[in-house]
């Protein structure tokens, strides 16, 4: 029994984080907010908020994190790419969330312009890789930098070694934790986990958990992305299509299956991919012991 799952006992929740995308639209700007401000008083660690390549999405990035500095209690971690700029223009962006009053950033290199699967080529006055653009930010401030990490090793990376060897960089630049990229089969994580720290690796690394909202979508962009999507998992969600009530039960059931067992096995720190919705990640934190803090007075007449 894993002193951080929640038993009747009174044993510790784990810290969660959550993974928002800025909105393009003024409706997805309401879905956006409705699910920071539902997922907001479980307390989270942190919630950070994706970056794109093109110069709107850059400032939706930005206007969404400074409005969460501003009107709520979240610890805001801001995306940032090597993507398409020049060293100088990364950095304005930089000071101007040191200036907004973000002091956590998550770093990465980017998908190359022409899409995934195609060959990136960093911009000629750029950051080139990404252990480039951590000590970059390390330079305009004293931010917290936090890295991605691949368990089943990035698409364009030789081998899983040498995708260990570029975490190793982005740590020695000054990366002090790393969040991974999605994957459905826990025993992936943990052997990826033990290579990294064979390797004297000490970061936390944040399991990256994805709620399968849509199975198609989460199957091709895991394709892409180089995730695996088990057999088991597929026949979960086979004959589901037409039904979207039994769609949600069953993947809140999966969902469920894989925190609760990386919990069993010693995880205390989840990162949850929200895709901007609330509902399942809410209840998964809810099964794992993580609840609204009551205000005081409530508080205390419950007692
Ligand atoms: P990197 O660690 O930079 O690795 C990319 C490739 O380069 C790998 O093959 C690696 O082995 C190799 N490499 C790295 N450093 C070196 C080096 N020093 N020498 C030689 N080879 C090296 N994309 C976005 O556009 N916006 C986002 O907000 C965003 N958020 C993400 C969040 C998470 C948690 C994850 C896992 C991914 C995210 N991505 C995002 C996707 C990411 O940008 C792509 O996967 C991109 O292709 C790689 O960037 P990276 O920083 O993740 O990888």
């Amino acid at each position: 029994m894993n002193a951080f799952r929640p038993s009747r006992h009174g044993s510790r929740s784990p810290n969660v984080s959550f993974e928002f995308f800025p909105p393009k639209t003024a409706e997805m700007e309401t879905a956006l907010w409705e699910s920071v401000r539902r997922l907001e008083p479980l307390g989270p660690a942190f919630v950070s908020v994706t970056y794109g390549a093109g110069g709107s999405t850059r400032e939706r990035t930005h206007a969404t994190v400074k409005r969460m500095v501003e009107e709520t209690a979240l610890k805001p971690a801001a995306h940032l790419t090597c993507v398409s700029a020049s060293c100088d223009e990364v950095d304005e962006v930089i000071r101007g969330y040191w200036s907004a009053g973000v002091r956590h950033i998550v770093a990465l290199r980017g998908d190359p312009a022409g899409g995934l699967g195609t060959l990136y080529e960093p911009h000629p006055q750029g950051y080139h890789q990404t252990s480039d653009l951590v000590a970059g930010i390390r330079r305009v401030g004293d931010f917290e930098v936090t890295v991605s990490a691949y368990p089943e090793k990035h698409p364009e990376a030789a081998s899983l070694d040498a995708d260990i060897d570029a975490l190793q960089k982005k740590v020695d630049a000054g990366a002090t934790r790393a969040i991974t990229q999605f994957f459905f089969d826990n025993d992936v994580y943990f052997r990826y986990l033990d290579k990294v720290r064979a390797r004297g690796i000490d970061i936390p690394i944040l399991p990256g958990i994805v709620p399968v909202q849509n199975f198609k979508q989460t199957a091709n962009f895991a394709r892409k992305t180089g995730a695996s999507v088990p057999d088991w998992l597929a026949e979960r969600f086979d004959g589901l299509e037409e039904d979207a009530a039994t769609r949600r039960l069953v993947a809140a059931a999966v969902c469920a299956e894989q925190v609760l067992d990386l919990i069993d096995r010693g995880v205390t720190d989840l990162h949850f991919y929200t895709m901007n919705k609330a509902d399942l990640v809410y209840a998964i934190c809810h099964l794992v012991g993580l609840k609204p803090e009551k205000p005081a007075a409530q508080a205390a007449v419950a007692a």
